[in-house]
């Protein structure tokens, strides 16, 4: 059991920034949400049939994919990847960010499904001078604002902005009119499951991800931004989000078995939290000595609340000390 005081239903702990407990020593925020869980199912079947329809109306009606997917090879974009698929025939393109950091088994992973799945596929690699330079100041120093790390560390929302923004723009320059993340339940809300971007939207998240970064950075990473003519130019192509993980049945164990069965296979390298990045428990360990909370504290439990996930199997993920040699080896790396 944790040391600290964490909350009685989900696993929130004292530490987080602006947390509550009634009397029972459930949080504010278990408190808040009872009520909007209780229409879950129905609410999750809605969105199903929106989603349905989506499909329907955008199925190969672009020249060339109808969905861009953010691959990282993990358990929850390959479980995606895989439903859309099956259940979709959908003409698929998977676009992998190589911030390498990772893991061998999770490239292995990625081939494989790629070949069953019958997708293509990118990979997208800056060169380690970049990379270098992005995740050694990321995992030194806290550059984003304060509400975006109750959600994840520095370090992912890093990698993440820039994987948003390079599947984005390709889905424009390739007028792919659907682009699909692998966000669990926790990650994500169902609000957002379904979401058409547009130029003004995108504009503002990329400039705040740009402004984060100080100058010198900026510079090498250009390219990996939406060009400014683009807002105009292909204000027309601008994509449907998609992340049907949030309305889809959820369950971890079922994920794995079906997972297992087309022969991927969870990385032995790899933290409790990632099933593919090498670099998470060194930004975990940064994240909580510097904030005092675990960055994934939030995402499980909302998959705690929402009854996706055990409450003691949410405890062992989250208060558990990061291993050690994992984080060794990113901190060399990084020459930290
Ligand atoms: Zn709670």
């Amino acid at each position: 059991m944790p040391k600290i005081k964490i909350c009685q239903k989900c696993i929130l702990p004292e530490t987080f920034p602006g947390i509550k407990f009634d009397e029972n020593g459930v949080c504010k925020y278990c408190l808040k949400e009872a009520s909007a869980l209780a229409n879950a199912t129905e609410k999750k079947a809605d969105y199903h049939k929106k989603f349905d329809q989506l499909i329907q109306d955008t199925k190969d009606k672009a020249p060339s994919y109808d969905v861009i997917m953010a691959y990282s090879g993990g358990k929850d974009s390959t479980y995606t990847l895989k439903l859309l698929k099956e259940q979709y025939n959908l003409r698929i393109i998977g676009l992998t960010f190589d911030n390498h950091f990772v893991s061998p088994g999770a490239w292995k992973n990625i081939e494989k499904v790629a070949d069953i799945l019958q997708i293509d596929c990118i990979r997208f690699r800056p060169p380690w001078p970049v990379a270098h330079q992005i995740f050694s100041l990321t995992a030194g120093k806290d550059i984003f604002s304060k509400p975006t790390l109750l959600r994840a560390s520095s370090v992912c929302t890093a990698c993440i902005g820039l994987v948003k923004s390079l599947v984005l723009k390709t889905a424009l320059e390739m007028s792919i009119p659907l682009v699909a993340f692998g966000w669990s339940p926790g990650q994500a809300p169902i609000q957002s499951a379904i979401m058409k971007t547009n130029p003004a939207l995108i504009r503002q998240t990329q400039s705040a991800l740009k402004k984060a970064f100080p100058a010198e950075i900026n510079s090498s990473m250009d390219s990996y931004f939406i060009p400014e003519t683009y807002y105009e130019r292909y204000k027309d192509r601008f994509p449907q989000n998609i992340h049907p993980l949030a309305f889809f049945d959820y369950n971890e164990a079922h994920i794995k078995h079906e997972l297992t069965e087309m022969g991927w296979q969870a990385p032995s390298d790899t933290d409790t939290n990632s099933s593919n990045c090498l670099l998470n428990a060194f930004a975990n360990q940064a994240h909580i000595e510097r904030n005092g909370f675990h960055p994934y504290v939030w995402e499980i439990a909302n998959m705690v609340r929402q009854g996706i996930m055990d409450r003691d199997e949410g405890i062992e993920k989250i208060y558990t000390e990061q291993n050690r040699e994992m984080v060794e080896y990113a901190k060399k790396r990084l020459g930290l």
